[in-house]
């Protein structure tokens, strides 16, 4: 689903249902964005499904400012391997809007890990994570609310999962919704590490910077886009 409000993209949701579970989903997905004048839900037959055992751990940060907080979030990417003026670089895009055009892209900067080359073929667009899900959804939301964490945190976090899985080593995330100030870092040694403020409230620029090797390029661009994921479990560190 997709919805926009005055030309802009406003909400963005994907789901992986069985046949019954198809009107139920339909209802959620109309009722998700708050506003929107214009709404989109293309519906898909996916033949072959692929399964993840479980997410990636979650553990949380929070800082004073920004400042600090994106300093902590570089530490951790060059913990995750990124070289620091790469992973500066990655920090710069999303703070000043990675759309060439201004503003902000529909999907995700996709940044060759060594050389900081930006490799998504559309600039404008990015790259989608798509055909991601959890196969016990309502089960997965409860546990996820009774930890703490929000409900955009189920979808990011099956998200950031399917992204590792694919072959991202690094991922570098803040909202561009400028009420929602937690963003994270991901890769496969750190988990999903959430930290707070990664921007300041009312600041609309937001993105995702996924850190591959640009020799994966192709095999890591189709798991993205292509090959669908049901996640089976929470972390066992989350139960
Ligand atoms: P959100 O966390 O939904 O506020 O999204 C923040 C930013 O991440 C958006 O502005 C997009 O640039 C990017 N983004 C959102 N959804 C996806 C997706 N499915 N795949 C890749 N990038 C995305």
């Amino acid at each position: 689903m997709r919805a926009s409000l005055k030309g802009k993209h406003v909400s963005g949701a994907e789901r992986l249902a069985s046949d019954e579970e198809i009107d139920k989903v339909l209802c959620e997905l109309i009722r998700r964005p708050k506003k929107y004048d214009s709404l989109i839900i293309t519906l898909e037959r996916v033949r072959e499904v692929n399964f993840i055992e479980h997410s990636l751990p979650v553990v949380s940060y929070r800082f004073p400012t920004t400042k600090e907080a994106r300093d902590f979030a570089l530490l951790k990417l060059i913990e995750a391997g990124v070289p620091e003026e790469v992973a500066l670089k990655g920090i710069g895009l999303l703070s000043k809007g990675a759309n060439p055009k201004g503003g902000n892209m529909r999907g995700a900067v996709l940044m060759d890990i060594r050389s900081g080359e930006r490799l998504e073929p559309d600039k404008e667009r990015g790259i989608r994570t798509v055909r991601v899900d959890w196969e016990r959804r309502e089960e997965v939301k409860k546990r996820i609310l009774e930890l703490g964490l929000t409900d955009r945190s189920l979808d990011a976090l099956a998200l950031a999962t399917k992204n590792v899985h694919c072959g991202v080593m690094a991922e570098l995330c803040w909202s561009d919704d400028p009420d929602y100030l937690t963003g994270y870092v991901a890769s496969q040694s750190l988990g999903y590490v959430r930290i707070h403020p990664l921007k300041e409230r009312g600041d609309a620029l937001g993105g995702r910077i996924y850190f591959i090797s640009g020799g994966d390029l192709k095999r890591v661009l189709e798991c993205l886009e292509r090959k669908a994921f049901l996640i089976k479990y929470l972390h066992p560190s989350l139960l």
